[in-house]
């Protein structure tokens, strides 16, 4: 492949570990990455920093591609989400989910093969938030006409490319009838005007979830806003295995940033026991980015290589704890590295 430069952002919590084990994978692998190294999150804090520096910004603009590990989030005080933050400084619009089930990983489905789309900049995730009278606060939740298309028109487009059949928008429209209206209205007439060939349904989210617990089968790709994608995207993590295995890609018009779809797991965090197979497959997802979006089909090469050689290193039985096996960060990285060809 062609060299690259990307961001790392190593992150919190386990971050830092998945990352560099997902570093020295992907240099065995063959993968002509010049790494860019960049904080966010509580290591940029401790460097006397901003939560979310502006040359970490200024980086992936110059750049156009990040890797990136988690970044904690305090809950209920503190600073706004470092990824909502820069999901949204970015303008990285759609969050990109596949969930497949992997060879080796017994759970209580197979073959299950979807693709969650996910509104990443509007939402409750607006952090609209003030407090009316003591006592009582509010939260405003925004969708707007022009980030619903967006979004829309993105995931028939991605329907298209990688011949995928059907979209499934779950929403709570019968609720929220403006925002959720919006959304599906805005979705339906993508799919009448522009992609009437790809197959379109609705489900209210409440018995959407129902469905995906009993047949997973049912859906192709999920197109849902903000808040309902995160939610349902760690539903779908657990149809195959839980957060140790789904990627993600957070996509703009010029700019991506690939991250597991997991937390920081702080609970775990510097004991070389957390799954980095999530951020490898995030790292797959970005050098396939680089060769559809920068012309480097080198780079589907190396991932391609990846890919087979995880699969395989899952099938010989090769898994961290979060799978039941019993190997460490390090010693997985070391079975993937191993049986790569
Ligand atoms: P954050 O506050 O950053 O969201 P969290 O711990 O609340 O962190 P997650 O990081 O998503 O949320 O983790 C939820 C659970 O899943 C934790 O118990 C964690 O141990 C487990 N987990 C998450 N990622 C992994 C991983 N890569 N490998 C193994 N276990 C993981």
């Amino acid at each position: 492949m062609n060299l690259e430069r990307a961001v790392v952002i190593p992150g919190d919590g386990i971050g830092p570990e998945v990352t560099c084990a997902v570093q020295r994978i992907l240099e065995k692998a063959g993968a002509a990455i010049e790494w860019v190294p960049h904080d966010a999150g509580l290591t940029a804090l401790a460097a006397g920093d901003e939560v979310l520096p502006g040359d970490t910004v200024a980086a992936i603009e110059h750049h156009g591609v990040a890797l990136k590990g988690p970044c904690t989030t305090p809950v209920g005080k503190g600073f706004s989400s470092v990824n909502v933050q820069l999901r949204k400084r970015l303008n990285l619009y759609a969050a990109v989910r596949p969930v497949r089930s992997l060879p080796g990983v017994k759970t209580r489905f197979e073959n299950v093969d979807l693709v969650i789309i996910r509104e990443n900049t509007e939402g409750l995730y607006s952090g609209v938030e003030n407090e009316v009278t003591p006592g009582v606060v509010m939260s405003m939740k925004v969708a707007s006409e022009n980030a619903c298309t967006r979004i829309a028109r993105w995931a028939f487009r991605y329907a298209t490319h990688r011949q995928r059949k059907k979209i499934t928008v779950l929403h709570k429209a019968n609720i929220m009838k403006l925002t959720d209206g919006l959304f599906i209205r805005c979705a339906q007439q993508i799919h009448k005007k522009e992609y009437p060939n790809i197959e379109y349904n609705e489900l209210i989210i409440d018995a959407g979830c129902m469905r995906l617990v009993q047949d997973p089968s049912a859906f192709d790709m999920l197109l849902l806003e903000n808040l309902y994608g995160d939610v349902v995207s760690d539903l779908c993590a657990g149809l195959i295995g839980g957060l140790g295995v789904v990627p993600g890609a957070n996509i703009g018009d010029t700019h991506a940033v690939f991250e597991a779809v997991h937390g920081s797991a702080p609970d775990i965090a510097g004991k070389n026991v957390a799954n980095p197979l999530a951020l490898l497959m995030s790292a797959v997802m970005m050098l396939n980015y680089m060769a559809d979006h920068r012309a480097n089909p080198g780079a589907k090469a190396v991932a391609d290589r990846l890919r087979v050689a995880y699969d395989s290193a899952l099938e010989a039985g090769c898994k961290t704890r979060d799978l039941g096996g019993e190997l460490g960060t390090d010693a997985f990285a070391d079975a993937v590295i191993e049986r790569l060809q």
